[in-house]
Protein backbone atom coordinates (compact mmCIF):
# COMPACT_ATOMS: atom_id res chain seq x y z
CA UNK A 1 0.00 0.00 0.00
CA UNK A 2 1.24 3.52 -0.85
CA UNK A 3 -0.95 5.89 0.02
CA UNK A 4 -1.58 9.36 -0.93
CA UNK A 5 -3.54 11.74 1.94
CA UNK A 6 -4.78 14.98 0.61
CA UNK A 7 -5.58 17.01 3.16
CA UNK A 8 -3.76 15.16 5.31
CA UNK A 9 -2.50 18.42 7.16
CA UNK A 10 -6.34 18.66 8.21
CA UNK A 11 -8.49 17.57 11.16
CA UNK A 12 -9.33 14.38 10.40
CA UNK A 13 -6.95 13.72 7.17
CA UNK A 14 -3.96 14.33 10.42
CA UNK A 15 -5.66 11.78 12.57
CA UNK A 16 -5.63 9.18 9.84
CA UNK A 17 -1.85 10.07 8.85
CA UNK A 18 -1.17 9.14 12.69
CA UNK A 19 -2.86 5.78 12.51
CA UNK A 20 -1.67 4.75 9.00
CA UNK A 21 1.88 5.75 10.09
CA UNK A 22 1.49 3.82 12.94
CA UNK A 23 0.32 0.91 11.56
CA UNK A 24 3.59 1.17 9.58
CA UNK A 25 1.69 2.13 6.13
CA UNK A 26 3.44 3.82 3.77
CA UNK A 27 1.86 7.20 3.39
CA UNK A 28 2.52 9.86 1.85
CA UNK A 29 0.83 13.44 2.92
CA UNK A 30 -0.34 16.30 0.27
CA UNK A 31 -1.79 19.70 1.47
CA UNK A 32 -1.69 23.07 0.70
CA UNK A 33 -1.64 24.56 4.17
CA UNK A 34 -4.26 26.75 3.31
CA UNK A 35 -6.63 25.18 6.15
CA UNK A 36 -4.26 22.64 7.48
CA UNK A 37 -0.67 22.35 9.94
CA UNK A 38 2.64 21.37 8.49
CA UNK A 39 2.91 20.44 12.62
CA UNK A 40 -0.17 18.63 12.46
CA UNK A 41 1.61 15.65 10.15
CA UNK A 42 3.03 12.79 11.65
CA UNK A 43 4.86 10.89 9.09
CA UNK A 44 8.00 11.70 7.47
CA UNK A 45 6.29 12.13 3.76
CA UNK A 46 4.77 15.70 3.61
CA UNK A 47 4.17 16.90 -0.45
CA UNK A 48 3.26 21.19 -0.06
CA UNK A 49 0.63 21.21 -3.03
CA UNK A 50 -2.52 22.07 -3.98
CA UNK A 51 -5.02 19.71 -5.81
CA UNK A 52 -5.17 22.01 -8.60
CA UNK A 53 -1.70 21.50 -9.08
CA UNK A 54 -1.76 18.91 -12.05
CA UNK A 55 1.85 18.01 -12.55
CA UNK A 56 2.58 18.13 -8.89
CA UNK A 57 0.07 15.74 -8.05
CA UNK A 58 1.46 13.71 -10.79
CA UNK A 59 4.96 14.03 -9.69
CA UNK A 60 3.94 12.97 -6.37
CA UNK A 61 2.18 9.89 -7.37
CA UNK A 62 4.76 8.87 -9.60
CA UNK A 63 7.38 9.81 -7.22
CA UNK A 64 6.03 7.77 -4.56
CA UNK A 65 4.29 4.67 -6.30
CA UNK A 66 0.90 6.00 -5.13
CA UNK A 67 -1.70 2.84 -5.48
CA UNK A 68 -3.99 4.71 -3.58
CA UNK A 69 -6.04 8.17 -2.16
CA UNK A 70 -7.62 9.19 0.67
CA UNK A 71 -8.63 12.37 -0.39
CA UNK A 72 -9.95 14.74 2.98
CA UNK A 73 -8.55 18.41 0.97
CA UNK A 74 -11.68 20.43 0.68
CA UNK A 75 -13.64 23.16 2.36
CA UNK A 76 -16.34 21.97 5.08
CA UNK A 77 -18.09 24.46 7.24
CA UNK A 78 -21.78 24.54 6.64
CA UNK A 79 -22.35 28.22 7.17
CA UNK A 80 -19.40 29.26 5.27
CA UNK A 81 -20.54 27.53 2.39
CA UNK A 82 -23.69 29.43 2.03
CA UNK A 83 -21.96 32.79 1.82
CA UNK A 84 -19.73 31.79 -0.54
CA UNK A 85 -20.79 28.78 -2.77
CA UNK A 86 -18.57 29.72 -5.45
CA UNK A 87 -15.54 28.69 -3.72
CA UNK A 88 -17.20 25.60 -2.30
CA UNK A 89 -17.93 24.69 -6.00
CA UNK A 90 -14.61 25.66 -7.23
CA UNK A 91 -12.96 23.72 -4.16
CA UNK A 92 -14.86 20.83 -3.61
CA UNK A 93 -16.14 19.57 -7.23
CA UNK A 94 -13.42 21.18 -9.55
CA UNK A 95 -10.44 20.52 -7.40
CA UNK A 96 -11.56 16.92 -6.45
CA UNK A 97 -12.22 16.23 -10.56
CA UNK A 98 -8.82 17.35 -11.25
CA UNK A 99 -7.41 14.78 -8.70
CA UNK A 100 -9.76 11.97 -10.35
CA UNK A 101 -8.15 13.33 -14.11
CA UNK A 102 -4.58 12.93 -12.21
CA UNK A 103 -5.67 9.47 -10.92
CA UNK A 104 -6.92 8.27 -13.86
CA UNK A 105 -4.29 9.29 -16.01
CA UNK A 106 -1.21 7.56 -13.39
CA UNK A 107 -3.94 4.37 -13.14
CA UNK A 108 -4.46 5.28 -9.62
CA UNK A 109 -8.23 3.97 -9.11
CA UNK A 110 -9.05 3.20 -5.50
CA UNK A 111 -9.97 6.19 -3.98
CA UNK A 112 -11.54 6.81 0.11
CA UNK A 113 -13.75 10.11 0.08
CA UNK A 114 -14.58 12.33 2.81
CA UNK A 115 -18.12 12.89 2.40
CA UNK A 116 -20.89 14.13 5.14
CA UNK A 117 -24.21 13.83 6.78
CA UNK A 118 -24.90 17.30 4.82
CA UNK A 119 -26.03 15.04 1.97
CA UNK A 120 -29.05 14.21 3.42
CA UNK A 121 -30.26 17.49 4.54
CA UNK A 122 -33.94 16.97 6.76
CA UNK A 123 -33.74 13.52 6.92
CA UNK A 124 -36.82 11.78 5.66
CA UNK A 125 -36.66 9.54 9.33
CA UNK A 126 -33.68 9.06 11.97
CA UNK A 127 -31.36 7.13 12.62
CA UNK A 128 -30.31 7.90 9.00
CA UNK A 129 -29.40 4.96 6.59
CA UNK A 130 -27.38 5.25 3.21
CA UNK A 131 -30.52 4.57 1.59
CA UNK A 132 -32.50 7.66 2.22
CA UNK A 133 -33.76 9.94 -0.15
CA UNK A 134 -30.47 13.11 -0.01
CA UNK A 135 -31.79 16.58 -0.29
CA UNK A 136 -28.63 18.77 0.73
CA UNK A 137 -29.79 22.07 2.65
CA UNK A 138 -27.04 23.37 2.41
CA UNK A 139 -24.14 24.47 -0.12
CA UNK A 140 -21.78 22.00 1.06
CA UNK A 141 -23.37 19.12 1.07
CA UNK A 142 -24.39 19.77 -2.40
CA UNK A 143 -20.92 19.48 -3.09
CA UNK A 144 -20.23 16.59 -1.37
CA UNK A 145 -23.22 14.90 -3.14
CA UNK A 146 -22.13 16.01 -6.42
CA UNK A 147 -18.96 14.29 -6.35
CA UNK A 148 -20.76 10.77 -4.76
CA UNK A 149 -22.84 11.11 -7.96
CA UNK A 150 -19.56 11.71 -10.05
CA UNK A 151 -17.49 8.86 -8.63
CA UNK A 152 -20.54 6.67 -9.22
CA UNK A 153 -20.31 7.25 -12.76
CA UNK A 154 -16.16 7.35 -12.66
CA UNK A 155 -16.50 3.71 -10.81
CA UNK A 156 -19.28 2.65 -14.09
CA UNK A 157 -17.39 3.98 -16.78
CA UNK A 158 -13.52 3.99 -15.52
CA UNK A 159 -13.14 1.14 -13.41
CA UNK A 160 -12.66 3.75 -10.45
CA UNK A 161 -12.58 1.89 -6.74
CA UNK A 162 -14.07 4.23 -3.99
CA UNK A 163 -15.77 4.41 -0.34
CA UNK A 164 -17.37 7.41 0.46
CA UNK A 165 -17.82 7.93 3.88
CA UNK A 166 -20.43 10.20 5.51
CA UNK A 167 -19.02 11.70 8.87
CA UNK A 168 -21.86 12.71 10.92
CA UNK A 169 -20.18 15.42 13.88
CA UNK A 170 -15.76 15.06 13.86
CA UNK A 171 -15.04 15.79 17.74
CA UNK A 172 -12.52 14.97 19.68
CA UNK A 173 -8.16 14.52 19.91
CA UNK A 174 -5.43 11.71 19.44
CA UNK A 175 -5.41 10.93 23.24
CA UNK A 176 -1.50 11.09 23.53
CA UNK A 177 -2.61 14.66 22.77
CA UNK A 178 -0.11 15.85 20.17
CA UNK A 179 -2.84 16.79 17.85
CA UNK A 180 -5.51 17.91 17.64
CA UNK A 181 -8.90 20.61 16.43
CA UNK A 182 -7.48 23.87 14.95
CA UNK A 183 -9.98 25.42 12.55
CA UNK A 184 -9.41 29.24 12.36
CA UNK A 185 -12.11 30.50 12.04
CA UNK A 186 -13.16 27.98 14.22
CA UNK A 187 -17.00 27.15 13.93
CA UNK A 188 -17.69 23.67 15.43
CA UNK A 189 -19.72 23.56 18.59
CA UNK A 190 -17.66 21.64 20.88
CA UNK A 191 -13.91 23.69 20.16
CA UNK A 192 -16.33 26.71 20.66
CA UNK A 193 -17.88 25.31 23.90
CA UNK A 194 -14.01 24.63 25.00
CA UNK A 195 -12.59 27.90 24.29
CA UNK A 196 -15.58 29.02 26.08
CA UNK A 197 -14.23 27.21 29.18
CA UNK A 198 -10.60 28.81 28.51
CA UNK A 199 -11.80 32.13 28.41
CA UNK A 200 -10.70 33.16 24.48
CA UNK A 201 -14.37 33.76 24.27
CA UNK A 202 -17.04 35.56 26.13
CA UNK A 203 -20.13 33.20 25.48
CA UNK A 204 -21.21 30.48 23.46
CA UNK A 205 -24.05 30.93 21.29
CA UNK A 206 -26.80 28.73 20.61
CA UNK A 207 -28.24 28.81 16.92
CA UNK A 208 -32.02 28.39 17.85
CA UNK A 209 -33.85 27.08 20.45
CA UNK A 210 -36.79 26.46 18.49
CA UNK A 211 -36.36 23.47 16.86
CA UNK A 212 -38.50 20.53 17.09
CA UNK A 213 -36.45 18.75 19.38
CA UNK A 214 -36.81 17.37 22.87
CA UNK A 215 -35.25 20.96 24.27
CA UNK A 216 -35.57 23.21 21.07
CA UNK A 217 -32.05 23.07 19.93
CA UNK A 218 -30.42 20.92 17.15
CA UNK A 219 -29.63 17.12 17.90
CA UNK A 220 -26.29 16.17 16.58
CA UNK A 221 -24.33 12.50 16.25
CA UNK A 222 -20.52 13.06 17.35
CA UNK A 223 -18.15 10.60 16.54
CA UNK A 224 -14.80 10.47 17.99
CA UNK A 225 -11.69 11.75 15.51
CA UNK A 226 -9.86 8.46 16.01
CA UNK A 227 -12.82 6.36 15.55
CA UNK A 228 -13.37 7.63 11.94
CA UNK A 229 -9.11 7.58 11.60
CA UNK A 230 -10.04 3.54 11.92
CA UNK A 231 -12.60 3.52 9.65
CA UNK A 232 -10.69 4.85 6.86
CA UNK A 233 -8.49 2.39 7.31
CA UNK A 234 -10.86 -0.46 7.19
CA UNK A 235 -12.07 1.17 3.36
CA UNK A 236 -8.68 1.25 2.42
CA UNK A 237 -8.23 -2.24 3.41
CA UNK A 238 -11.57 -2.95 1.78
CA UNK A 239 -10.23 -1.51 -1.39
CA UNK A 240 -6.90 -3.41 -1.64
CA UNK A 241 -9.25 -6.66 -1.20
CA UNK A 242 -10.92 -6.24 -4.52
CA UNK A 243 -13.98 -4.69 -2.77
CA UNK A 244 -16.64 -3.22 -4.71
CA UNK A 245 -17.59 0.78 -4.72
CA UNK A 246 -19.62 1.92 -1.35
CA UNK A 247 -20.90 4.58 0.53
CA UNK A 248 -20.99 4.05 4.77
CA UNK A 249 -22.21 6.53 7.15
CA UNK A 250 -19.78 6.99 10.26
CA UNK A 251 -22.22 7.91 13.51
CA UNK A 252 -21.73 7.36 16.78
CA UNK A 253 -25.93 6.27 16.63
CA UNK A 254 -26.55 8.82 19.78
CA UNK A 255 -27.97 12.16 18.96
CA UNK A 256 -26.88 15.08 21.43
CA UNK A 257 -28.63 18.66 21.32
CA UNK A 258 -26.45 21.50 21.51
CA UNK A 259 -27.81 22.10 24.98
CA UNK A 260 -26.80 18.56 26.27
CA UNK A 261 -22.94 19.36 24.70
CA UNK A 262 -22.82 22.44 26.44
CA UNK A 263 -23.72 20.27 29.84
CA UNK A 264 -21.36 17.77 29.14
CA UNK A 265 -18.22 20.03 28.69
CA UNK A 266 -19.23 22.27 32.01
CA UNK A 267 -19.12 18.48 33.39
CA UNK A 268 -15.72 17.51 31.98
CA UNK A 269 -14.38 20.81 32.59
CA UNK A 270 -15.53 21.76 36.15
CA UNK A 271 -16.56 25.75 34.57
CA UNK A 272 -19.79 27.08 34.42
CA UNK A 273 -20.36 27.83 30.55
CA UNK A 274 -21.42 31.21 29.65
CA UNK A 275 -24.70 30.44 27.02
CA UNK A 276 -26.72 33.41 24.81
CA UNK A 277 -29.61 32.21 22.60
CA UNK A 278 -28.89 33.30 18.80
CA UNK A 279 -30.76 33.36 15.47
CA UNK A 280 -30.95 29.77 13.53
CA UNK A 281 -27.81 29.09 10.95
CA UNK A 282 -28.68 28.65 7.85
CA UNK A 283 -28.32 25.76 6.23
CA UNK A 284 -29.07 23.61 10.07
CA UNK A 285 -31.27 20.56 9.78
CA UNK A 286 -33.08 19.94 13.09
CA UNK A 287 -31.77 16.43 13.84
CA UNK A 288 -29.01 14.17 12.15
CA UNK A 289 -28.39 11.06 13.22
CA UNK A 290 -26.75 8.05 12.07
CA UNK A 291 -27.35 4.13 11.53
CA UNK A 292 -23.58 2.89 11.34
CA UNK A 293 -24.76 -1.00 11.24
CA UNK A 294 -23.83 -0.98 7.26
CA UNK A 295 -20.57 -0.24 8.04
CA UNK A 296 -20.23 -2.34 11.13
CA UNK A 297 -21.34 -5.25 9.67
CA UNK A 298 -19.67 -5.09 6.13
CA UNK A 299 -16.39 -3.58 7.36
CA UNK A 300 -16.57 -4.41 10.80
CA UNK A 301 -16.36 -1.25 12.32
CA UNK A 302 -15.87 -0.94 15.52
CA UNK A 303 -15.72 2.46 17.23
CA UNK A 304 -14.08 2.82 20.59
CA UNK A 305 -15.26 6.56 22.14
CA UNK A 306 -19.23 5.77 22.65
CA UNK A 307 -19.23 7.92 25.35
CA UNK A 308 -19.59 11.88 24.79
CA UNK A 309 -18.07 12.72 28.07
CA UNK A 310 -15.06 11.07 27.31
CA UNK A 311 -14.86 12.23 23.48
CA UNK A 312 -15.12 15.72 25.26
CA UNK A 313 -12.19 15.02 27.40
CA UNK A 314 -9.81 14.34 24.52
CA UNK A 315 -10.72 17.41 23.33
CA UNK A 316 -10.56 19.50 26.37
CA UNK A 317 -6.54 18.18 26.95
CA UNK A 318 -5.77 19.18 23.54
CA UNK A 319 -7.45 22.67 24.13
CA UNK A 320 -6.08 22.82 27.49
CA UNK A 321 -2.53 22.21 26.63
CA UNK A 322 -3.15 23.99 22.76
CA UNK A 323 -4.58 26.98 23.77
CA UNK A 324 -3.83 28.80 20.43
CA UNK A 325 -4.06 25.03 18.52
CA UNK A 326 -0.74 24.69 16.76
CA UNK A 327 0.11 28.71 16.80
CA UNK A 328 0.59 28.71 12.74
CA UNK A 329 -2.05 30.57 11.84
N1 LIG B 1 -23.83 25.37 16.95
C1 LIG B 1 -24.24 26.33 17.87
N2 LIG B 1 -23.37 27.33 18.20
C2 LIG B 1 -22.13 27.42 17.67
C3 LIG B 1 -21.71 26.43 16.74
C4 LIG B 1 -22.60 25.43 16.40
O1 LIG B 1 -25.36 26.29 18.37
O2 LIG B 1 -21.40 28.37 18.01
C5 LIG B 1 -24.75 24.29 16.60
C6 LIG B 1 -25.05 24.19 15.10
O3 LIG B 1 -26.14 25.01 14.76
C7 LIG B 1 -25.35 22.70 14.94
C8 LIG B 1 -24.48 22.04 16.01
O4 LIG B 1 -24.13 23.07 16.93
O5 LIG B 1 -26.69 22.46 15.27
C9 LIG B 1 -23.21 21.45 15.43
O6 LIG B 1 -22.60 22.43 14.61
P1 LIG B 1 -21.14 22.27 14.05
O7 LIG B 1 -20.82 23.54 13.32
O8 LIG B 1 -20.22 21.87 15.14
O9 LIG B 1 -21.22 21.04 13.05
P2 LIG B 1 -22.15 20.79 11.75
O10 LIG B 1 -23.38 20.11 12.28
O11 LIG B 1 -22.40 22.09 11.09
O12 LIG B 1 -21.32 19.88 10.92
Amino acid sequence: MNILVTGGAGYIGSHTVKMLNKMGKNVVVYDNLVKGHRAAVKCPNFVEGDIFDSEKLEWTIKNYNIDSVVHFAAYSLVGESMEKPQMYYYNNVQGTLNLLDVMLKNNVKKLVFSSTAAVYGEPERVPITEDISKNPTNVYGKTKLIMENAMEDYSRSYGLKYIALRYFNACGADVEGDIGEDHSPETHLIPLVLQTCLGKRESIKIFGDDYNTKDGTCVRDYIHVNDLAEAHILALEALYEGRDSNVYNLGNGNGFTVKEIIEAAEEVTGINIKKEIAPRRAGDPAVLIASSDKIKRELNWNPKFTDIKKIIETAWRWHKNHPNGYGDK
